[in-house]
């Protein structure tokens, strides 16, 4: 069952964004600005969204804050979370003020009133919870039942927050089950496809810094998509979050499940090498940022093995003595002096991407 869960969960709509019932992945990253600065934080998401960020969040830690959101919301273009702990009334804010989404556990929220305020606001504005289970903070009860945090525990938690909701008639719910160790990730995750049919965020978290943590979230991460199990991923990175971005596309984009970016392919070089093929895979790969089509783009050092080895590619260079050889699907189309080879490249990137517009 859990190959085929990411089609097959409810879908639900973030803004003009569905999260579930497709074999696609939303890019998701959270802002690190105090979200009160509303200058600071726009500028920051206005960032995220051109690194390809499909859905923000930001933290809603007092009201201050709260009282931001409208503003933010006015002044970007993908949809708005708000992350909220307890406060319900925080929650009413939020939603009063545009949010698309807000991540709160009902659980936490106290009396069934208030948990009733909170559901039936995002009810008439349309908008769904993300229940947000935590292996570090689950519920007392479930600690003492498991006696440290489990999967099991963890799909508990989840199904008891699910059930205050259902048991309300709401069901635009999106769950994570995040957890710091990828074990436990892994197999709270592929647990939770099993219990459950509603879109699964995915997330490991307080993975570390650019580095050690896009290593660590990838390969956690990777082994959860490579099993049909996820419809939204956040990198959870101690970085500038539009690392995160970046390293979410490229992990998606290894499972082909980025719809619509360009990909890199680079050899290792070696001592055939003929150009100075890092600095160039570099810049190409920096160009190709931007370009919001499926192409893939190779840059070989040598011409020996290189066209070759990326028949693949629907356009490439491979460099040759004081020149490059440009080629498509394998085929050498024509040859380039050196000087101007990667300007070139970019201008043939261009033309294929606007085929594909064009479409
Ligand atoms: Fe070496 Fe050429 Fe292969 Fe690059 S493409 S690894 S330079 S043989």
């Amino acid at each position: 069952m859990a190959i085929t869960h990411r089609k097959d969960t409810r879908p639900v709509k973030v803004g003009d964004v569905t999260i579930g019932g497709a074999d696609k992945v939303v890019i998701q990253s959270m802002t690190t600005t105090k979200t009160h600065d509303v200058e600071a934080t726009v500028a920051e998401i206005k960032r995220l969204e051109e690194a390809g960020c499909q859905v923000v969040r930001v933290a809603c830690p007092d009201d201050r804050a709260a009282d931001a959101i409208p503003e933010i919301k006015k002044r970007i273009n993908i949809p708005l979370v708000v992350d909220i702990h307890f406060d319900y009334r925080k929650a009413l804010k939020a939603i009063e003020g545009g949010a698309d989404k807000i991540r709160i556990n009902p659980g936490n929220i106290g009396k069934r009133e208030k948990v009733e305020a909170v559901v039936n606001a995002a009810k008439e504005k349309g908008i769904p919870i993300r229940i947000g289970v935590n292996a570090g903070s689950l519920e007392r009860h479930i600690l003492e039942k498991y006696g440290y945090p489990t999967a099991d525990g963890m799909v508990e938690s989840a199904l008891h927050h699910i059930k205050i909701l259902e048991d309300l008639d709401f069901h635009d719910i999106i769950v994570s089950l995040k957890a710091s160790d990828v074990h436990l990730a892994i197999e709270a995750y592929e647990k939770a496809a099993q219990a459950f049919s509603y879109p699964i965020h995915l997330g490991i978290t307080e993975s570390g810094t650019l580095y050690a943590g896009t290593i660590k979230s990838a390969a956690g991460l990777g082994a959860i998509l490579s099993k049909g199990i996820g419809n939204t991923l956040r990198i959870s990175l101690s970085a500038d979050p539009v690392e995160e971005v970046k390293a979410a596309k490229e992990l998606l984009k290894s499972f082909g499940l980025a719809a619509n970016a360009a990909t890199l392919i680079s050899c290792p070089t070696c001592g055939r090498i003929e150009i100075d093929l890092i600095s160039i895979a570099n810049e190409v790969e920096e160009y190709i940022q931007t370009i919001q089509a499926p192409i893939k783009v190779a840059v070989l050092g040598c011409a020996v093995n290189g066209p070759g080895e990326a028949r693949e590619a629907d356009i490439g260079i491979a460099g040759a003595r004081g020149e490059g050889l440009l080629f498509r699907h394998g085929e050498i189309i024509r040859k380039v002096p050196e000087d101007i080879m990667v300007e070139e490249l970019k201008k043939e990137v261009d033309k294929l991407a606007e085929e594909h517009y064009e479409k």
